[in-house]
């Protein structure tokens, strides 16, 4: 069975709109990395969304289970665009 891949799956979903590190407000244009897990249901869920600030000491506590994935994204008109998987442990 293939899966979707994250960045497929969660190009245009609607994240909150505050980091969930610092609670800074995103603003259009800016990047974003979230972490998102899989589950056989409903596909790829967003979990948690971090500004880039924060972005690199959370995500380096990561557990390395391939259904979890972190992904990067430009935040545009409270949608996430351009979406990256930066590190998915399936290979
Ligand atoms: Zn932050």
């Amino acid at each position: 069975m293939t899966r979707t891949s994250p960045a497929e799956a969660l190009n245009g979903v609607q994240p909150t709109h505050a980091c969930n590190c610092c609670n800074k407000h995103f603003r259009t244009g800016v990047l974003v990395r979230a972490r998102a897990t899989y589950c056989e249901e409903d596909g790829w869920i967003l979990q948690q969304i971090w500004c880039e600030n924060c972005a690199d000491s959370v995500t380096q506590k990561i557990t390395d289970r391939d259904d979890e994935a972190i992904i990067g994204a430009i935040f545009w008109n409270r949608r996430l665009t351009s979406v990256k998987t930066k590190q998915n442990s399936s290979k």
